[in-house]
């Protein structure tokens, strides 16, 4: 029967006022989870995330790491649905990595998921290796060859992760199977431990406790030691029984998986992106993989609502543009322009940045315009359209012949026919004694 041996520890730090950190060490199942978010968020994003992948793992006929990733999804799933119930823990996300005692092919072997930037390491034979890869923006810079690890191990990003539960409908999640031997220690970490004691620290360290609860409280006061500047928690877990799965077994474990070198490392086969696997969508799996930023999710969700947020304003700013550019050009009025009753186009005033223009001359002068009128044409008469303008400006062009003096003044300008009629008194009736002068 295989079975651990185990100790762990977890600590604030010493800057940060709470710990957000959550581990659990329960025998088959041991997880670290780091969490992050305003209102308590990371506090209760870690909380849950490992009580549901270890209430699933409890209560799951079948213990295969294809169970621990459906888990991690369904831990993301709750986490998903508590931020939506609860708006304060909004933009709430945690890593997780956990390894847990699984029925393998052939034999019980280690089952370990990963999201975000917690490890697990593995102590074999004196020599440390890290098992998981890191979700995290420096980590995706080393693996593309832009940051070396030790430029990698003090980046001021490093801090930002590419993946995490929490914050996406779907969760990528990175697993593992490796064949537990007698003398192997593991140990599952969040980042403030190897940000503050690097890896042959903390190997040095494992090899010198034999005891893991006393390996497990050393890696913590060392992390503080070296600064604290985050929660720190680890678990360490030794192998201390393999139901005699010793050397002469290694073979046997290496003929069975042809072609695998890493099974003398005793990692039987990376096994990555199962839950995509079951709902392929590869256009997201190479962003989230390939990306450089924040954490991806949150990077993902932004962008979309982003691009949606600006495609609204850009709809309404333009039809509030076209609406104006409407009202200030699509009708008319009659007013004066320099003493001449005019068409202009527009509103008198003008609508915001648009002025009216000049459209047409009437050929009707100020002073023609009867009185009552003049106010109204110096407010400007507003017509909707053109043909109303021009309606105006006939009805305004009949008063003004109606208002013209009576025909005894207008006639003396016109016509010479009635002249001596009606300017001169007629020569009979003039005294020609008036006449001839004296
Ligand atoms: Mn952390």
């Amino acid at each position: 029967m295989t079975r651990f041996a185990w100790g762990a520890a977890s600590d604030t730090g010493r800057v940060r006022t709470g710990n957000e950190d959550f581990v659990l060490a329960a025998g088959k199942l041991f997880a670290v989870a780091d969490g992050m978010g305003g209102h308590s968020g990371g506090e209760i994003a870690s909380h849950l995330a490992i009580e549901t992948v270890m209430r699933i793992y409890d209560e799951g006929g079948r213990h295969t790491t294809d169970a621990l990733v459906e888990a991690v999804q369904l831990a993301n799933d709750a986490l998903v649905a508590r931020a939506i119930v609860e708006p304060d823990l909004k933009g709430m996300g945690t890593t997780l990595c956990a390894m847990a005692l699984v029925d393998g092919a052939d034999q019980p072997v280690i089952g370990v998921i990963n999201v975000g930037d917690s490890r697990l390491y593995l102590l074999k034979k004196g020599e440390l290796e890290q098992i998981t890869e890191d979700h995290s923006l420096v980590a995706t810079l080393e693996r593309q060859g832009r940051l070396s690890k030790a430029e990698a191990a003090v980046h001021p990003q490093r801090n930002i992760i590419t993946r995490a539960l929490g914050i996406d409908q779907k969760v990528m999640v990175d697993s593992w199977e490796i064949v537990p031997f007698t003398g192997d220690r593991y140990l599952v970490c969040s980042d403030g431990l190897f940000n503050e004691v690097d890896d042959a620290k903390i190997a040095a360290t494992l090899r010198r406790l034999a005891d893991p609860s006393e390996a497990a409280h050393e890696l913590v006061r060392l992390a503080n030691e070296g600064g604290g500047r985050d929660n720190i928690s680890c678990v360490v877990v030794d192998v201390i029984d393999d139901d005699h799965r010793s050397h002469p077994d290694e073979s046997r474990v290496a003929a069975a998986v042809p072609g695998s070198d890493r099974v003398l490392h005793t990692v039987l086969a990376p096994r990555r992106d199962l839950a995509l696997d079951a709902r392929p969508d590869p256009a997201s799996s190479g962003d989230l993989v390939d990306l450089v930023g924040p954490p991806a999710g949150r990077r993902k969700i932004l962008t979309w609502r982003l691009v949606l947020f600006f495609v609204a304003l850009f709809l309404v700013i333009g039809a509030t543009v076209l609406a104006i550019v409407y009202v200030g050009t699509s009708t008319y009025y009659v007013g004066l322009d320099n003493d001449e009753v005019v068409i202009f186009r527009g509103k008198p005033g003008g609508v915001l940045w648009i002025q009216p223009e000049l459209h047409e001359d009437t050929q009707v002068s100020r002073r023609q315009v009867p009185p009552a009128l003049i106010a109204e044409l110096e407010r400007g008469k507003e017509q909707s359209t053109l043909d109303d303008a021009h309606r105006y400006v006939a009805n305004l062009k009949q008063q003004v012949d109606a208002l013209k003096p009576p025909p005894t003044t207008t006639t003396t300008a016109s016509t010479t026919t009635t002249l001596p009629t009606t300017s001169l008194p007629p020569p009979a009736e003039t005294p020609v004694g008036e006449v001839t002068p004296p």
